[in-house]
């Protein structure tokens, strides 16, 4: 079982950002709350009212919101040579809305963006991140459960994972919760760490690896809203305080990844496995099922609002796309093509030769076993 450590745990400090024009935060703020009022307007979503912080809560400076890189134009196929899937555990995207903190409010401005986004009906963390990273729902992955169960095995189907290991380019996954282990096939990624429960150990993890190790894939989960939710309910000041955590974890992740260089040529996708209503989420509604999709790197439309229906079950396949890899035969989700240029999409398609296969119903395996997979390797393909 994963011990739920003190709240103080979570990080205080706000991270240091470089300033930027007032008038531009504003009208950054000014559009992306209009756009947020539309698109909730549009699912019936309620406003929440303005944030009034407890007396008992910390308060934290509102950090100015740091210049983000623009994407880079694609000036050649392939510019896409890494992806970074960042799951914020139980981020309704009114949530997100409500706070807009900074480093999300900068990304969004370059980004391609849904606030309609929805996940599967199972909308529990395990199974919910399962299809995120597999493109598959339960029926098909087989993991309907929401704990870590060593004796039950792994995903029953091919994972993102799967396709950056079989073409030896690397994979890696940073948690705030051990049972997603169980999405992570033995020898499917370089490293599977749980280095803490909340974000911030977390992601300064990540963010080491990304800079010195540079996988091809590299998944992060923040725990924080999600805990916050459950144990103060969705949509509390102390759940709109975890998201403004979260977004300081997010500028650790991207500070580092710019100071190396990274951001030139890695495509951020920025998601979550679920909302939740009350203390808790099930999938019967709305609130449980909307999450936010937000695409941002070299190739992607910025600041546009993606209008076509977004499923998690599509994160897995729009990075097997920007990667160059075919589709996985079978999988339900489909590249999110609005959130990219036309002359990306022109010069896209699959570049790498074979299909993922196997991993149907395989047996059990501890976790420290190594894969004796009948995985067809595919030769690595420069970009
Ligand atoms: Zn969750």
């Amino acid at each position: 079982m994963v011990s739920t450590p003190p709240v103080r745990d979570r990080p205080s400090t706000p991270v240091a950002a470089p300033p930027r024009s007032a008038a531009s935060a504003r009208s950054v703020r000014s559009v992306l709350f209009a756009v947020a009022a539309l698109e909730l307007a549009a699912a019936g979503c309620k406003r929440h009212p303005p944030v009034t912080r407890p007396a008992s809560v910390a308060v934290v400076p509102p950090a100015p919101a740091a210049p983000i890189p623009a994407a880079a134009p694609v000036d050649r196929p392939r510019r896409i040579k890494r992806v970074v899937i960042i799951s914020e555990d139980g981020l309704r995207p009114d949530a997100l809305m409500n706070v807009l903190p900074p480093v999300h409010a900068e990304i969004m401005k370059h980004a391609a963006f849904s606030l309609q986004a929805r996940t599967i009906r199972r909308a529990s963390t395990l199974p919910s991140h399962a299809a995120m990273l597999s493109g598959f729902d339960v029926k098909q992955h087989g993991l309907y459960w929401n704990s870590w169960k060593p004796e039950r095995g792994y995903i029953q189907v091919p994972t993102i994972f799967d396709a950056a290991e079989q073409s030896g380019m690397g994979a890696a996954a940073f948690v705030g919760k051990k049972k997603l282990e169980h999405i992570a096939h033995p020898g499917s990624v370089d490293v599977f760490s749980r280095s803490g429960y909340f974000c911030k150990k977390v992601v300064e993890e990540a963010s080491q690896y990304l800079v010195d190790k540079r996988p091809q894939i590299e998944f992060i989960h923040f725990s924080d809203p999600d805990d916050l939710g459950h144990s103060d309910g969705w949509m509390s000041n102390a759940q709109l305080e975890a998201v403004r955590h979260t977004d300081r974890c997010l500028r650790t992740l991207l500070d580092a990844t710019a100071a190396a260089g990274l951001d030139r040529d890695t495509l951020f996708i920025i998601s979550a496995d679920h909302g939740g209503h009350g203390h808790n989420h099930s999938g019967k509604i709305k609130e449980d099922r909307l999450i936010p999709w937000i695409a941002w790197g070299p190739g992607v439309r910025a600041g546009h609002r993606i209008v076509s229906p977004i499923s998690t079950v599509d994160t897995a396949a729009t990075t097997l796309w920007a990667l160059g890899y075919p589709p996985t035969p079978g999988a339900i989700g489909r590249p999110v093509l609005e959130a990219f240029d036309p002359e990306t999409i022109a010069a896209s398609g699959p570049s790498r030769t074979g299909t993922l296969k196997g991993f149907l119903k395989p047996p059990a395996k501890s976790s420290d076993e190594q894969s004796s997979s009948s995985l067809t390797r595919s030769p690595p393909t420069s970009f």
